[in-house]
């Protein structure tokens, strides 16, 4: 695409120019800095493709709700999964596959562990896998995974370098919010996750996500306006929307692709 109609169409979007990354990582941040994250390195600039990709993908889809619905999740300190804090990644992996903690287990197809790099300087946490990640055993590998990975490709990442997980490790059926009991059944496991990745920063995609790491009732919305702490530990966090939610709203990728810049810079410094 020319980069004159490229520009115009981004505008038209509501969508701040396109700039280089450079310029990109020049931008204010409006939270506190993060730690230094010195991620696999974000060493080349963002394919003009991948960006558009990610703005323009789904256009045609309706516009709808929002994400800043209030969720009820109890804030009561959750039990943990006797031995789990112990596991290595193997472990860990085979404890998630052969789990029957909770209801899910009676209804999926696979666990879904999580996917990317165990050694990743950035966490990508979602909601819980849905039809298509049920079936593989992968997280976001539906229509919103393939927005997810254009997101992250807008930034210079691919699935491959940050490490991709979930709140729940199994699809609730009819892709239904997860319940309070199931969050607890297999909220060890993203903690042993969290401590063996050791991540310099984590994004929260979706407010259900958001919620249960952050024990909050905030929207999405309040929350992506700032940089917050993993809850018992010193992790940064950057909220932002779900792609999901992003399909159902495109207008929203505006300031999710804020939010990603966000999460680039504290990257970069
Ligand atoms: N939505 C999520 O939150 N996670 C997935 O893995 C897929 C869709």
């Amino acid at each position: 695409m020319h980069e004159t109609a490229r520009k115009s169409y981004l505008k038209t979007m509501g969508i701040q120019v396109y700039r280089l990354r450079e310029e990109v990582a020049d931008e204010p941040v409006t939270s506190a800095p993060v730690k230094a994250v010195s991620t696999k390195p974000v060493d080349r600039p963002p394919a003009a493709d991948d960006l558009m990709s990610y703005m323009t993908m789904d256009q045609s889809m309706p516009e709808a709700d929002s994400e800043d619905e209030v969720l009820e999740f109890p804030l009561k300190e959750k039990p943990s999964i006797p031995g789990v804090e112990s596991l290595d990644w193997e472990g860990l992996q085979q404890q998630v596959a052969n789990c029957e903690r909770c209801e899910l287990c009676k209804t999926r197809t696979n666990t879904v562990f999580g996917v990317g790099n165990p050694d990743a300087d950035v966490m990508v946490i979602g909601e819980a896998p849905g039809a298509d990640e049920d079936a593989r055993g992968e997280p976001f590998v539906g229509r919103a995974g393939q927005l997810l990975d254009n997101m992250l490709k807008a930034i210079g990442l691919d699935r491959q370098q940050v490490f991709i997980a979930n709140i729940l490790k199994c699809r609730p059926p009819e892709n239904r919010n997860p319940s309070f009991e199931e969050v607890t059944a297999c909220e060890a496991y993203l903690n042993r996750q969290i401590d063996l990745i050791q991540p310099k920063i984590i994004l929260s995609v979706g407010g259900v996500s958001a919620k249960n790491l952050l024990k909050t009732e905030e929207s999405v919305g309040r929350l992506r306006l700032q940089q917050h702490q993993l809850v018992n530990r010193k992790l940064p966090v950057l909220v932002t929307y779900h792609p999901a939610y992003l399909l159902r709203k495109p207008s929203e990728k505006a300031k999710s692709w804020e939010d990603l810049k966000k999460l680039k810079q504290a990257m970069s410094q």
